[in-house]
């Protein structure tokens, strides 16, 4: 407890503390990356100081997108981390900064006309510090939803010519989803692999082999190395009108002999095991480690996602199974029977969805074998076999 004294020894120094000038604090960037993409460009600038006061405008003539960051300074050295980033691709023209006199830094964006901005300040996840991120968006960017769907009319024109004994057979859309990506690496293996590598690798050799049947079409939720948030990825499926989601992963475990492929479905009745609990924790992860970027209307659609139906989660199942039936002919299976948690991204209220854990990325013999070509075929012909027998045995109208 203070005595009289030392109150009075206190109060002079609260005071000199109080009118003290306030001591510009340095932007110390630790990291910067960029993730070009068609969508949109993302610039996720990593630093030490915590806890950032931003304010951003965009400017015309020429134009700009400006950020200030209040009470920071930015060194040269600093700076030139962010000025020598590979702007190609983006809609970024150029980079410049300057230190104005109210002890602010404002980092200035000549971009493309009519780019607009989505900035966000991220506090630390994962192996990340605090991060600013900023998203570079083109004001007509190209839809890639109505780009797919231009292209599959078109196909759909075609294949009314050449086969007319198919006409009238409407197309089949299969939504894949390669997990992860951009800000979000996934797991990585021991050897560096990443998972949002892999399983691009996968989806892409997955979409050539469904799309062998002319009766079917494939929708990539993802297409490069771009971060997409979970619920973007269920709202794209569903406006591509998907009839199946099919997201694509791989596992990890701090223990490296942890091997096998596993398949998991949404539960509504709590997880099957705490080890799905577990890993649903973990893939949820991703938006904060990719770095969501959310509005008000965001917060609102985010209550549709958690209305899953009995017909979905048994139709997942039915699914799951077929498709677990197949990974056994070509690997281990960590699990013999598919397994529910709540992964966010299987909270489509409709369409029947799977998250298959490919293998386990940490096994540096799994790892391996993620990588090689003719393992990954083995994977994407095991997941097309599962997923053909489900739409020939389901009782679902496609
Ligand atoms: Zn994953």
């Amino acid at each position: 407890m203070l005595n009289r004294r030392s109150l009075i020894l206190h109060v002079p120094l609260f005071y000199f503390l109080n009118f003290l000038p306030k001591v510009t604090r340095g932007f110390e960037i630790a990291a910067v990356r960029i993730w070009p993409s068609e969508e949109y460009t993302r610039l996720a600038i990593e630093h030490l100081e915590e806890k950032i006061q931003i304010q951003y405008s965009n400017e015309r003539n020429p134009d700009r997108i400006i950020v200030k960051i209040f009470d920071m300074k930015i060194t040269k050295q600093n700076f030139n981390k962010l000025a020598n980033i590979n702007l190609k691709n983006t809609p970024i023209e150029k980079i410049s900064t300057f230190d104005s006199r109210n002890n602010e830094t404002k980092i200035i964006f000549y971009t493309n006309p009519l780019t607009r901005a989505r900035i966000s300040s991220i506090p630390a996840i994962a192996h990340y510090r605090d991060r600013l991120v900023i998203d570079f968006i083109p004001a007509k960017k190209k839809d890639e939803l109505l780009s797919f769907l231009e292209n599959y009319q078109r196909g759909k024109e075609l294949d009314k010519k050449l086969e007319k004994q198919k006409e009238g057979k409407k197309s089949i859309i299969i939504a894949i989803d390669p997990g992860h990506g951009g800000e979000d690496p996934g797991a990585i293996g021991k050897n560096g692999t990443k998972e949002k590598d892999v399983v691009l690798k996968i989806a892409m050799r997955l979409k050539r082999k469904i799309e062998k049947s002319p009766q079917f079409k494939v929708f990539l939720t993802r297409k490069g190395d771009y971060f997409i948030s979970l619920r973007n990825r269920i709202k794209k499926a569903k406006r591509a009108g998907a009839s199946v989601f099919v997201s694509i992963h791989a596992d990890a475990w701090i223990r490296p002999d942890a091997k096998g492929a596993s398949v998991y479905i949404l539960s509504d009745k709590g997880a099957s095991s705490e080890a799905a609990r577990w890993l649903a924790k973990k893939e949820n992860l991703s938006d904060l480690v990719g770095g969501e970027i959310m509005n008000k209307n965001d917060e609102v659609a985010k209550t549709i996602f958690n209305m899953s139906t009995s017909a979905q989660i048994k139709n997942s199942s039915i699914l799951g199974r077929n498709v677990l039936e197949e990974l056994s002919t070509i690997s281990y299976l960590h699990k013999k029977t598919v397994e529910g948690a709540g992964f966010a991204v299987l909270k489509s209220p409709e369409i029947p969805s799977i998250l298959v854990e490919t293998a386990f990325i940490s096994n540096p013999r799994e790892e391996k074998r993620l990588k090689n070509g003719l393992h990954q075929e083995k994977i994407a012909s095991a997941l097309n076999n599962g997923i053909l027998t489900f739409i020939k045995d389901s009782k679902i109208r496609f």
